[in-house]
């Protein structure tokens, strides 16, 4: 197997058989010809390999598939139209009403929704546990108990989760643990390689890099034992699929099949074949971005360390930073692009901060070229009580940034300026 930059580059592909293009092609396509009838029902059957339909396979997004597995070191890999997608049905392949799920509640703020919300009122219980010990994830665990879930790097305060001692824990009590890995990438953190046994990944953010196109892609490591008797979507006959059992039929990558051929053949949350292609154009840069969105990043967390105007700084590659050592452990190659700063002044000083900045764009996303900035208390966190904002760790000061791959002096100067505004 090739090293992280040479995947990036040529993972997944092998030449197109077609027209020999150097470039992965765009196959712009729904559907495709069957040679005969039988051909046709060994298809539909999961008896035979091959294109049906693109809403659950694209020779495009394949490529993207396959190159996002390899990176992330696991089996095989599963493009959606969205990271939440990918969230979503990662969780939906294994539980049901009554299930339930035990995450960080250091999350993204679509999946703390989702779980907190939505999977609520689909019967799937969600616990969300304080992930800085992992030990509380042990103290929830009961027989309806289908999955751990957590994010590499947890929103908003930076937290590094320990994922080999979560794993540990969640392999004791059978179950897999499932992680968010977007706000690093396999360049800079590969969980399969701690223990992790499902990584989902939002594309729209550094793997894509670019801002263009949303995505998500769900890779299986391939080693979690689905037959104990917890997960009979696995292990039972599926009448939609005359009665395939889906561990018989596909082995180590059963989950990430049942996740294809079952979820996204009925739910329908398919990435377009153009979007794939745009998202490999960005993953061929990827290993080199993140470098620069380190060291950028790096630079700029000391930059505002230094700055009396500055209250705090949150930074993992840090040594302020709680979670610094775990950083060390996870993150030896760079604690990734965001940054949170609390500015003297507070909420006013705070949004006379945002309102001038000329070089950071004022919106609400991660992992792009460029840099970004957002006041999480004025803009996705405003509908929040001051208890809620409290419990969320948004305080009214608290600015993230995430820097991009400009010079990083402009960055700064650009942050220097806008800070001297709140004066
Ligand atoms: C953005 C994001 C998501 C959701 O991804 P979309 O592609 O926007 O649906 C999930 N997790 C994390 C950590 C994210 O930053």
């Amino acid at each position: 197997m090739h090293k992280l930059g040479t995947i990036a580059v040529h993972g997944g592909q092998s030449g197109d058989p077609a027209t020999k293009a150097r470039a992965v092609p765009i196959y712009q396509t729904t559907s495709y010809l069957f040679d005969s009838t039988e051909h046709a029902a060994k298809l539909f059957a999961l008896r035979d390999t091959g294109n049906i339909y693109t809403r659950i396979m694209n020779p495009t997004t394949d490529v993207l598939e396959k190159r996002v597995a390899q990176l992330e070191g696991g089996k095989a890999g599963l493009a959606v139209a969205s990271g939440m997608a990918a969230i979503t049905l990662s969780i939906l392949n294994i539980a049901g009403p009554g299930d339930e799920i035990i995450a960080s509640s250091l999350l993204y703020g679509g999946t703390f929704t989702l779980f907190s919300s939505t999977l609520a009122k689909m019967g799937i219980k969600v616990h969300l546990v304080d992930s800085t010990e992992p030990d509380n994830f042990a103290k929830c665990i009961n027989d309806r108990t289908r999955a751990f879930f957590g994010e590499t790097i947890g929103n908003p305060s930076l937290d590094v989760l320990d994922i080999e001692r979560v794993a540990e824990i969640a392999h004791e009590a059978g179950v897999p643990l499932i992680v968010d890995n977007t706000a690093v990438t396999p360049v800079l953190c590969r969980p399969i390689d701690y223990g992790a046994d499902v990584v989902v990944n939002s594309l729209t953010k550094f793997m894509g890099g670019h801002g263009t196109s949303i995505g998500g892609l769900i890779v299986d490591a391939g080693r979690f034992d689905w037959t104990n008797g917890k997960f009979p979507g696995l292990t039972e006959p599926d009448p939609t699929y005359n009665s395939l059992i889906y561990t018989d039929a596909f082995g180590e990558i059963a989950y990430l099949m049942k996740a294809r051929v079952h979820l996204l053949r009925d739910f329908g949350p398919a990435l377009s074949p153009f979007n794939a292609f745009l998202l490999l154009q960005g993953l061929e840069t990827l290993h080199l971005r993140m470098e620069r969105h380190c060291a950028n990043a790096h630079d700029v967390a000391t930059f505002l360390t230094g700055d009396p105007r500055v209250q705090w700084v949150s930074y993992p590659g840090l040594p302020t930073h709680s979670s610094f050592e775990l950083a060390r452990k996870y993150l030896s190659k760079g604690a990734s692009a965001l940054v949170g700063f609390g500015i003297k002044g507070g909420y006013d000083a705070a949004v006379t901060f945002i309102e001038n900045v000329h070089l950071l764009s004022h919106l609400a996303n991660i992992g792009d070229a460029k840099s970004l900035v957002v006041h999480p208390a004025s803009t996705t966190h405003q509908q929040l009580s001051p208890d809620e904002l409290v419990a969320a760790g948004v305080s009214d000061d608290f600015i993230r940034l995430s820097i991009g791959i400009e010079d990083v002096q402009d960055i700064i100067e650009d942050i220097d300026q806008a800070l001297a505004c709140t004066k």
